[in-house]
C-alpha cells in the first residue's frame, strides 16, 4: 500500500475526537468511509468546448454544474494522446509502455493486469462498464458489463451486455445514459457501486442526435491559428495528415450518410443537411474558404455531439440528486484526451501541444472539495486509479505510476507535488501521420524529441512567451540553461519512470495491420 487512506484518517480523527479539525462534516463521515464512485467519461472532448473552461463556442450547463459544485482541474495532461492508450492508464495508473496499450492500431489490452475497478470489486463494490469501451479484449473487473464493440457507432449501435451482442435503437449518447440508470436502478443498494459511464461521442465523425441540427445552425468564431504557416516547427508538424483542408471526409463532413440510420433517421437527417450541401455544392468553394466552410460544419457537428453528453451528465446528476445519493458519491468528468477545433488546420489530438495533451477534468465530492476550487497543479489522467482507490480506501499497488489527487480535492498541494511531466505518443505508420515523439512539459515549458529517422529532431517551446506554441526555441542561445535543466528533467522523468531506451517491440505497429486505409478525399 503507498499512502495512508482518507477513511483511515477519517477515523482517526473521528477516535481522537478531533472532529472539528476534519474536512469532512463528521455527522456524515461514517456515510463518506465508502463513497460510490460515478466516472463519466467522453471521447475526444475538448476543453475549448466546455463553458466551465470558458470556451466562446458553447454553453455546457450540467457539466458546469460538476466544477461549480467541486473541483475544476485546470491542467490534466494525458501520457499519450490518443482513445485506447488513455483508456488503459485511466484503468491501470501506469504509462502505456508499463500496462502494453501502446496505440490504436495493434494493441490490445491485457485484462489480468492490475486495474482500479479489479481492485475496488475485490474490495467489495459493485462495479459497472457502461459504454465505449475501445481496448480489444473483453473487460475484467466488472460485475456488469454492456459496451460498445470497437469505435461504436452513433445511432442504432450494436452492443456487447455481459458477452451477449445485441442492438438498440436510438442516438448512442442517449442509449448510454439509459443504461447507466437503468443499472442504478437494480443496484444493491446495501454496498457501494463504482459506475463507468463511457461516451462515443464526440468522437469522430461527430454525428449529434437529430435533435440538435437545427439548434446548432449558428455561425462560430474561428480559432486565430486557423491558417497557422507552421514556421518556427519542424517536419512532423508539417507533414501530419490531420488538417481541414485535405484530410476530412465525405462522411466527417456530412455531405453523405451515415448507412446505419433507419428511414425515419435518414429522414431527419436528409431534411437538415441536404439543402444545406445542395448550397456548398453550388458555391463550388476553393482555398481557405472551402476550409471556413468546413470548420462550420464540424463546429455544427460536434457541438452538437457536446450537447447531448452534458444532457446525459445532468440527467446522472438529478437521479444521484432525487435518490440521495448525491452527498455520498465521487463524480469525476473527464475526457480521454484533449481535441482540435481548427487550431493549426487540425482536428484530432495526437500531439504533446496543448490542444490534445490537455484534457477537461471535474471532480464534485460533497464534503471533500470545495464548491467551486479550481487547482492548476500538473494532474494526469495517470492519477485517477490511485484518486478512486483512496477515495474508497482500497490500497493502492506500489508500481502503479500516478499520485491520488485527493489531497488537491481537499484543498492542500503538497509540497512535494509534480513539477514536471513526461509524454510518449507511439502510433507512426498510422492515422493522421503524426511522428512519434517524447517530451518533459512543465507549468512553463515543453521540451520535445521526435525520434525516428528521417525525423529526428528536437523542439523547446516556451508557453509564457508562446502561448499557442508557434516558436521552437531551442538552440537559441538565450535558453540554454533552461533546455540543459529540461534535458536532465527528461532524463530523470525516463528512468524514474522504467521507460526502456528503445522502444518494446509490442510498441511497433506491425505491417499487416498498419497504417489505416488512407481517408477518401472530398471532392
Ligand atoms: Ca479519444
Amino acid at each position: 500500500m503507498k499512502r495512508t487512506t482518507i477513511p483511515t484518517l477519517l477515523l482517526l480523527c473521528l477516535l481522537a475526537g478531533a472532529a472539528t479539525l476534519c474536512r469532512v462534516d463528521p455527522a456524515r463521515a461514517a456515510q463518506s468511509v465508502r463513497p460510490n464512485i460515478v466516472f463519466i467519461f467522453s471521447d475526444d472532448h475538448a476543453y475549448q468546448a466546455l463553458s466551465a473552461y470558458g470556451s466562446r463556442l458553447i454553453r455546457t450547463p450540467n457539466l458546469d454544474r460538476i466544477a461549480r459544485g467541486g473541483t475544476r482541474f485546470d491542467r490534466c495532461l494525458v501520457t499519450n494522446s490518443i482513445c485506447g492508450p488513455s483508456r488503459a492508464v485511466i484503468l491501470t495508473g501506469k504509462y502505456s509502455h508499463r500496462n502494453g496499450f501502446y496505440n490504436n492500431t495493434n494493441s490490445r489490452f491485457d485484462g489480468a493486469q492490475a486495474t482500479f475497478p479489479k481492485l475496488l470489486q475485490r474490495g467489495g463494490y459493485q462495479t459497472a462498464m457502461i459504454g465505449k469501451w475501445h481496448l480489444v479484449s473483453d473487460p475484467t473487473g466488472f460485475d456488469y458489463w454492456d459496451i460498445l464493440p470497437g469505435q461504436g457507432q452513433y445511432y442504432n449501435p450494436p452492443m456487447i451486455r455481459n458477452g451477449e451482442r445485441l442492438r438498440r435503437d436510438g442516438y448512442v449518447t442517449d442509449i448510454i445514459t439509459d443504461l447507466s440508470l437503468e443499472w442504478l436502478g437494480k443496484r444493491d443498494t446495501s454496498r457501494p457501486f463504482l459506475l463507468m459511464c463511457q461516451h462515443k461521442a464526440p468522437h469522430r465523425e461527430w454525428a449529434p442526435n437529430l435533435k440538435y441540427l437545427e439548434p446548432f445552425d449558428r455561425r462560430y468564431p474561428e480559432p486565430d491559428t486557423l491558417f497557422d504557416d507552421y514556421r518556427g516547427r519542424g517536419i512532423a508538424e508539417q507533414n501530419q495528415d490531420m488538417t481541414l483542408a485535405k484530410t476530412m471526409t465525405e462522411g466527417d463532413l456530412k455531405l453523405s450518410a451515415p448507412a446505419y440510420l433507419n428511414p425515419e433517421q435518414r429522414a431527419a437527417w436528409d431534411a437538415y443537411y441536404e439543402p444545406r450541401n445542395a448550397e456548398f455544392r453550388r458555391a463550388n468553394l476553393r482555398g481557405e474558404a472551402l476550409v471556413r466552410w468546413r470548420y462550420q460544419r464540424y463546429m455544427h457537428d460536434y457541438l452538437g455531439c457536446i450537447a447531448s453528453v452534458d444532457e446525459s451528465v445532468g440527467r446522472v446528476l438529478d437521479y444521484l440528486k432525487e435518490n440521495n445519493l448525491e452527498q455520498n458519491t465521487l463524480v469525476i468528468y473527464a475526457s480521454d484526451q484533449g481535441f482540435y477545433l481548427g487550431e493549426h488546420w487540425w482536428f484530432d489530438k495526437r500531439w504533446i501541444f496543448e490542444e490534445s495533451l490537455r484534457t477537461p477534468l471535474l471532480v464534485r465530492w460533497p464534503g471533500v472539495t470545495k464548491p467551486g476550487s479550481v487547482s492548476r497543479a500538473l494532474v494526469s489522467n495517470l492519477d485517477v486509479a490511485e484518486t478512486v482507490l483512496e477515495a474508497a480506501g482500497v490500497p493502492v499497488p506500489a508500481d502503479m505510476q500516478g499520485r491520488s489527487l485527493v489531497s488537491l480535492l481537499q484543498g492542500r498541494r503538497p509540497r512535494d507535488w509534480r513539477r514536471s511531466f513526461y509524454y510518449h505518443y507511439y502510433e507512426y505508420p498510422g492515422p493522421h501521420s503524426v511522428a512519434k515523439h517524447y517530451g518533459v512539459v512543465t507549468d512553463r515549458h515543453k521540451l520535445v524529441h521526435f525520434y525516428e529517422p528521417g525525423w529526428n529532431y528536437w523542439e523547446l517551446f516556451d508557453r509564457r512567451e508562446d502561448p499557442k506554441e508557434l516558436r521552437s526555441v531551442y538552440g537559441q542561445p538565450e535558453y540554454a540553461e533552461t533546455q540543459r535543466r529540461l534535458e536532465a528533467e527528461l532524463t530523470r522523468l525516463r528512468a524514474e519512470l522504467k521507460v526502456p531506451a528503445q522502444d518494446a517491440p509490442e510498441s511497433l505497429i506491425r505491417p499487416a495491420r498498419a497504417p489505416n486505409p488512407p481517408p477518401r478525399p472530398v471532392r
